[in-house]
């Protein structure tokens, strides 16, 4: 199901990102927080906006938030407000909460709590950094599980001409091109006779391992 409608709760600098980027995505979004500063200053970005105590369950279910597809608990400093906020979530029927966590044990009792997604945005963001960091050509990257990533990296200039069946990946590091991204658009099927251009980005699928062996020794 496509999600239309989010309540965000906690209107800190993570849940004011997230509120105003949805909203500018064209989604529907109520932010609530407890201070009254911090909605005066967003009322004006966000779809509906409410001065509340989310710890409190008659004004969670005044507000409607069971109507919303989407339940984002971004309380991450007062840990008991964000346990109780996910809870009474959960309890009045959201049908998907998401919640941040400061510390793997925060995340750990957010979990035993039935909250469907539980969101890290420090420390994924510290992962994120240190991986561009290291592969200057890495632009971006998703962790399928432990050990397998699909990694977006752009086409180095001594790669300029080459074709995919010259490159070999596959055959040499065990991973794949699964598209390539040019200036005119997207190949979902790229074929042997495809040829990279320098600055196209080319994502890659295959475990961290294969992954970085083709970047220290191609890129
Ligand atoms: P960040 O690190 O993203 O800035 P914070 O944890 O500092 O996140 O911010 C949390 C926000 O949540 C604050 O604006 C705070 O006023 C709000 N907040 C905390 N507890 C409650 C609560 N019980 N009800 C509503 N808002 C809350």
């Amino acid at each position: 199901m496509k999600m239309k409608s989010f309540v965000i709760i906690g209107l800190g600098r993570f849940g004011t990102s997230l509120a105003k980027e949805l909203v500018i995505q064209g989604y529907e979004v109520l932010g609530i927080d407890r201070d009254e500063h911090i909605i005066d200053s967003l009322s004006e970005y966000l779809t509906h906006s409410v001065v509340a105590d989310s710890t409190d369950e008659e004004v969670l279910r005044s507000l409607g938030v069971r109507n919303f597809d989407c339940g984002v608990v971004a309380i991450g400093n007062d840990i008991q407000a964000s346990i109780m906020t996910a809870i009474l979530l959960k309890d009045l029927g959201v049908k998907k909460v998401v919640a941040k966590a400061l510390t793997e044990l925060h995340g750990r009792v957010l979990e035993k709590i039935g909250v469907d997604r539980v969101i890290y945005p420090e420390r994924d963001m510290g992962v994120r950094v240190a991986h561009q960091l290291v592969s200057p050509n890495l632009l971006d990257f998703i962790e399928l599980s432990k050990d397998y990533t699909i990694a977006e990296l752009e086409v180095p200039s001594k790669l300029h001409g080459v074709t995919l069946a010259e490159l070999n990946l596959r055959a040499k590091y065990g991973c794949s091109i699964v598209a390539l991204r040019k200036s005119d658009g997207v190949n979902i099927a790229p074929t042997a006779s495809d040829v990279l251009h320098e600055k196209d980005l080319m994502v890659i699928i295959g475990t961290n391992a294969e992954i970085e062996r083709f970047e220290r020794e191609e890129l």
